[in-house]
């Protein structure tokens, strides 16, 4: 691949947001801030473009993109929004939830997006900055997270320069970001709902807002240890559960286990999500063969977090 200047603008700066929509508009990818981790956004109705979200990141052409939407009424020009899916949106949106949803026959989105697949997922951004870009381009756009598939999701400009400098010609720099883990993606075929990905949005919130169970994903590809996808994967080795730390390891404390650098020293989940990845990155700074973690409670957040956990301590090359 060619390599290209990659321009880092302040997402505040006067006439970013139009800088960002002039380069989705000629058919470029801009490297952008949301709410839950940086996206590489392409117009989402440019074949082409998605097409360059793929061999950017090297991302396998089976794994479906999420189309980020400014409205639901936006969504619903592409998905079929039935009244579960719309009270979910109402309540979540914008935020950190995806929702999977059957195609309306014949949109306008190219099937690069969700890999042939019928369903479409859709999300509306938080993020002012991305939602702006959103609403100004007047059309959606795809966007999985800045980084080389299968590492560390990024969640600063700085993150999105190390994976993908030289790779995009635009990066908007709009800070930390405030959640730091991936959206929940459930989806939703009739009245069934199943959690594709667990995020901050919890099943109890879900199942709470639509008076419905929420299936769990089928698991069965990774229970097996072995068969365990790597995804988020450091440069180090990652240890789970560690209650302390071995001569060859840097520590990543929770709780009572304070570790060389910590998730959060008051257990708080939220806070630990926020700091996941920015801390991975740091332990893998810090050059050890092994990064270890400490338990992390498997509930609420806790459960988005040992997911992500779960792929980063996976063997390589699966
Ligand atoms: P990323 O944006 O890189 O965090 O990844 C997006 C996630 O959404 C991937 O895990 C995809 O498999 C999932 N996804 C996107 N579209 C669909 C879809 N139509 N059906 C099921 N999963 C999807
Ligand atoms: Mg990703």
């Amino acid at each position: 691949m060619t390599t290209i200047v990659s321009q880092i603008v302040s997402a505040n700066e006067d006439g970013a947001i139009h800088q960002a929509v002039e380069q989705l508009i000629a058919g470029n990818l801009v490297a952008l801030p949301t709410e839950t981790v940086y996206g590489l956004a392409a117009d989402a109705l440019s074949d082409a473009a998605v097409q360059q979200i793929y061999t950017t990141k090297g991302r396998p052409v089976g794994n479906p993109l999420i189309c980020h939407v400014a409205s639901i009424a936006m969504a619903d020009k592409y998905v079929v929004v039935n009244t579960i899916a719309k009270k979910l949106m109402k309540k979540y949106w914008p935020g950190p939830l995806t929702l999977v949803l059957p195609q309306r026959e014949n949109n306008a989105i190219p099937a690069t997006v969700s890999a042939g697949l019928q369903t479409l997922a859709v999300r509306c951004p938080a993020s002012d900055i991305t939602k702006s870009i959103i609403a100004e381009l007047g059309r959606p756009i795809a966007a999985p997270s800045a980084n080389a598939s299968g590492k560390l999701s990024p969640t600063s400009a700085a993150d999105v320069v190390e994976s993908l400098g030289g790779k995009v010609p635009l990066i908007l720099d709009g800070g930390e970001t405030s959640i730091g883990i991936e959206s929940t993606i459930i989806g939703i075929a009739g009245s069934n709902i199943t959690l594709l990905r667990p995020g901050t949005i919890t099943i109890d919130e879900i199942s709470e807002t639509t008076g419905l169970p929420v299936l769990d994903r089928d698991e069965t590809q990774i229970t097996a240890p072995g068969q365990l996808k790597s995804h988020y994967a450091p440069n180090a080795a990652v240890r789970l559960n560690a209650t302390s730390k071995e001569p060859t390891e840097t520590l990543i404390g929770f709780g009572e286990i304070t570790g060389d650098f910590t998730l959060s020293a008051s257990g708080n989940l939220a806070e630990a999500a926020q700091n996941l990845f920015a801390l991975l990155r740091k332990a893998d700074a810090a050059g050890t063969a092994t990064i270890a973690v400490a338990p992390i409670p498997q509930f609420g957040i806790g459960l988005a977090i040992n997911d992500r956990l779960k792929r980063a301590a996976a063997p390589r090359g699966l």
